[in-house]
């Protein structure tokens, strides 16, 4: 099933939750982490209509979770998974555009397969933990390295606004295991990698993360990058492209966002 938040932005109705079946939208009474079903109403949409389909308590990262990319930046590859946080005000939905902030000079993409939790695990096991998974996305953990090399903690470096794209949908019927996930900059591919290359699956990423914290419905996992991060400039398009790894394999899609300079202190949410 493919679930969506939607946010006509002709409407005046707030932002709700639908599952999308072709061009209608079933409108849900929930989100879909917490059992929303359908009401009835169906309502067409279209592309602007889509919104950042998560709101999660956090937003819980993994570092270095495929070896080619670790390398490419000099680290070796961690013997337990890294981790760190990014805050949920980092969130941008499709067609957003990531800020870049003045006090970086090196804003680079992350192109990676987001996780939605679908149940509340604390120190939950490796065989329980993919039963604990709503659902993928693709995910943009978006980095200023320059000062994520300068603070060593991650936070300031990770965590602007608008660093934390996500879209379009979630994808419920999914193999975690064999996906393809891209990063194409104004349509050059910078990053394609397999998510068969991960250091650490998605439920041994699950039961790991819940040793340490108790991960809410909604809850997003991003899952690390495949090689070949870069640089953003002002006036850029970031396409993170999840398909599946063989051909005619289910995918999640394209969230496509625009990147922008930041005016006058302002951000653009
Ligand atoms: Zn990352």
């Amino acid at each position: 099933m493919r679930f969506a938040r939607l946010a006509p932005p002709d409407q005046d109705r707030p932002a709700f939750f639908a599952r999308l079946e072709g061009a209608a939208a079933l409108v849900l009474d929930a989100p879909p982490w917490l059992g929303g079903k359908t009401t009835g109403e169906a309502v067409g949409w279209t592309e602007v209509d889509l919104a950042c389909p998560v709101v999660p308590t956090k937003i819980v990262c993994v570092g270095r979770n495929y070896a080619a990319h670790a390398q490419e930046l000099g680290n070796d590859v961690p013997v337990e998974p890294l981790l760190f946080l990014k805050p949920p005000s980092a969130l941008i939905g499709p067609d957003q555009s990531i800020v870049l902030p003045p006090e970086s000079q090196r804003v680079e993409h992350e192109a990676e397969l987001g996780v939605i939790i679908g149940r509340r695990c604390k120190a939950v096991r490796l065989e329980e933990a993919a039963d604990h998974v709503l659902g993928y996305t693709c995910l943009g953990d978006i980095t200023a390295r320059d000062l994520q090399r300068k603070d060593v903690q991650f936070t300031r470096g990770k965590g602007f606004d608008t660093f934390c794209p996500v879209g379009p949908w979630i994808e419920t019927e999914l193999d975690p295991s064999a996906l393809r996930v891209r990063g194409v900059v104004n349509g050059q591919v910078r990053q394609d990698g397999l998510t068969a290359q991960m250091i650490w699956s998605v439920p041994a990423l699950v039961a790991y993360i819940s040793r340490v914290m108790t991960l809410e419905p909604g809850d997003v996992i991003a899952t690390g990058t495949p090689q070949g991060v870069g640089p953003l400039a002002s006036g850029d398009e970031l396409v993170i492209d999840i398909a599946g790894a063989t051909a005619g394999a289910p995918g999640i899609g394209a969230l496509r966002v625009s990147v922008a300079a930041q005016h006058n202190g302002a951000g653009a949410r």
